[in-house]
């Protein structure tokens, strides 16, 4: 039998799975999707992902790599072959950056740098369960972001193993720089006009060959497997002031996070009336939504300048590590606040979670979330990255018409696209948003991601379906609704 497992089972040193419970385990991650791949491969070096490669191409199977499976629009499913990077888990630390392998869990990472005073900054919320790969793979940012930008604005230099099985390190390889940069055409205009974007790839961010590794960042293992990458970190500041602010209107928590968002605060986080009736504190009754501002430098002058900057209530200043953490952890636990008040036959697949706009335009996507209300019978649960202009909204309406998710879908798109936002600040585009990417980035940019695409992988077998997609899938692929 001349299979694909057979070739595989000849060569590869690590682990080979085809057994129904290994499929079915890596069927699913943190999105509504489910597809059930064909071959689980657990590479143990970098010879396994190359034999792998080869031989996916030979026989036009797609190799879609994972991390820990975290993320939530299905990116890292997929049919054929599964790569499961777990057991490159290296970490060193150097002074003022990491080199680690992409299996690295991030509470991993933060435990070591810790040890050294320092940390890498981009914070998901899902904390110390995503790996290094996924974050590479989908550009995660998080609270601090704001500060300290996405993945993207924190990663060196990455070692790939691209579509024909070659490794590449950039932006070292001047060659391959080089040939990127002469892929780029770019139409300025209709690149978004946000602080953090996952959407696409980032040809925005390649300003000299220099950044050539930025193509890497956000691209889905679509590209490349990420076999390592030398990370940015930087010294564990020496303290934090946490403030949490009270509002009676989303409008004026909207106008505070303007003026606050140039006082270079290392966050500005928002929750909505769901959160904030999960939180052990008693708020005033007619309280709407919180906002969480966080300063890790300066904090005397902050905590000065604080209530004349701003017209709502602060209920909570917090210095103490624990107390920050803990009211972190509110914030942090929306998301499953969110699950928790909605019943499952009213959860809508999360497939517009993680839009941002200029922030100067948030009460318009408060008006379009309001419109998609009374227009489709949805009530929406919203918190996020505020500062970035990132609002993750979950919707309450009915599951089980998938039409409805689409045209829902289409609608919150369009809108948010027309006020120059992004319809993936930090998730990615996965199986939920890659059939949107011609609409967000237009002809000129697409048609640069398709040459990207073929320089990488010419016969399209990283992550096939992903980014580049010509068939629609945002509906296709729930699991059980
Ligand atoms: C409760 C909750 C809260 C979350 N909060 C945030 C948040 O605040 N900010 C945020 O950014 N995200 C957030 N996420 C989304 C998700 O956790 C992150 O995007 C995370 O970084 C994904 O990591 P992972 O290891 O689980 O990746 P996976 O889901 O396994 O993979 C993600 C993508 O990366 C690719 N990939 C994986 N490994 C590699 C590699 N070696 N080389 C190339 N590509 C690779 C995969 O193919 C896939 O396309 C949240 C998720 C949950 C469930």
């Amino acid at each position: 039998m001349n299979s694909v497992e057979t070739q595989l089972s000849k060569v590869i040193q690590g682990e080979i799975h085809t057994e129904n419970q290994f499929r079915k385990f890596y069927s699913v991650d943190a999105s509504s999707y489910q597809v059930i791949p064909k071959i689980i491969v657990i590479p143990k070096n970098e010879k396994d992902v190359i034999n792998t490669i080869k031989i996916a191409r030979k026989f036009k199977t797609s190799v879609t790599v994972r991390g820990a499976g975290t993320g939530l629009v299905g990116s890292a499913l997929n049919r054929g072959i599964i790569l499961d990077m777990k057991n490159f888990d290296s970490i060193k630390i150097k002074k003022n950056y990491a080199i680690v392998g992409p299996g690295v869990i991030k509470g991993a990472l933060d435990r070591v740098l810790e040890k050294n005073k320092k940390f890498f900054p981009p914070n998901p919320s899902i904390g110390a369960f995503c790996s290094i790969g996924g974050m590479l793979g989908n550009n995660s940012s998080g609270s601090r972001s704001l500060k300290y930008g996405s993945i993207i604005d924190n990663v060196i230099e990455v070692t790939i193993i691209d579509g024909n099985g070659n490794k590449i390190i950039l932006p070292k390889d001047k060659n391959f720089s080089n040939k990127i940069q002469k892929k780029i055409k770019i139409n300025s205009k209709k690149i978004p006009n946000v602080s953090k974007s996952s959407s696409g790839y980032r040809i925005d961010k390649i300003l000299s060959k220099n950044d050539s590794h930025k193509i890497i960042i956000g691209s889905e293992g679509t590209l490349g497997i990420v076999t390592s990458a030398k990370l940015k970190i930087k010294n564990i500041p020496k303290k934090r002031i946490l403030f949490v602010i009270e509002y009676n209107s989303i409008k004026n928590a909207i106008k505070d996070c303007i003026f606050v968002n140039n006082t270079n605060p290392s966050a500005i986080e928002f929750v909505d009336k769901i959160t904030l009736q999960q939180i052990n504190h008693k708020f005033q009754r007619n309280t709407k939504c919180l906002l969480f501002v966080e300063y890790d430098e300066k904090i005397n002058q902050n905590d000065k300048k604080m209530k004349s900057l701003i017209s709502g209530k602060i209920v909570k200043k917090l210095t103490k590590k624990q107390d920050v953490e803990q009211w972190w952890k509110y914030r942090d636990s929306s998301l499953f606040y969110s699950l928790k008040n909605i019943k499952k036959e009213n959860r809508i697949p999360h497939v517009i979670e993680d839009a941002a706009v200029p922030i100067e335009r948030l009460t318009e996507l408060f008006s379009i979330l309001e419109k998609i209300s009374k227009k489709f019978k949805t009530k929406s649960i919203v918190y996020g990255h505020i500062g970035n202009g990132n609002l993750h909204v979950r919707l309450i309406g009915e599951r089980k018409k998938p039409s409805l998710i689409k045209n829902i879908a289409t609608y919150y798109f369009d809108e948010i696209i027309k006020i120059g936002g992004t319809i993936t600040a930090e998730h990615g585009d996965g199986l939920a948003r890659s059939e949107f990417i011609k609409k967000q980035y237009g002809k000129t940019n697409y048609q640069t991601f398709q040459e990207i695409k073929k320089l990488f992988d010419p016969k399209n077998i990283l992550n096939t379906g992903k980014i580049i997609s010509e068939k629609s899938t945002i509906i296709k692929n729930f699991e059980k609704l």
